[in-house]
């Protein structure tokens, strides 16, 4: 059954291929972008939810979000959950630019199944 995709933007290539390997493991298909520029191009469409790292080459995962949440705007989407990956306490700015949440890096599977049951588990289409 499908779940749709979700989404991760980080740059690291090992937190990148956990990350992926996690998110598989819970049943979803998941798609990385290495960073924040891409992300805010990708057609949001048929993603459920954006894990978004904080520290990336070009722009940084705050400013992706805000360019991402004026999209949804401008295109009159609804709201797309994006939870922060986040190395240290930047939790205030990335709730103030729009974040819904946040989990501290390395996310284990433990956190990132909290955050898919949270915000796209119950009734979603659950296989
Ligand atoms: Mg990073």
């Amino acid at each position: 059954m499908q779940h749709g995709i979700i989404l991760v933007v980080e740059d690291d290539p090992t937190l990148q291929m956990v990350s992926k390997m996690a998110i598989q493991h819970l049943g979803y298909q998941c798609e990385v972008v290495g960073n924040g520029e891409d992300a805010v191009k990708r057609d949001l469409e048929d993603i459920v939810l954006i894990f978004m790292d904080i520290g990336l080459p070009d722009i940084t995962g705050v400013q992706a979000t805000m360019l991402i949440r004026e999209k949804e705007l401008r295109e009159g989407r609804k709201r797309m959950p994006i939870v922060a990956l986040t190395g240290h306490a930047v939790e205030d700015r990335c709730l103030q630019a729009g974040m819904d949440d946040f989990i501290q890096k390395p996310a284990l599977i433990d956190d990132l199944k909290k955050m898919v049951d949270k915000y796209v588990g119950d009734g979603n289409d659950a296989n």
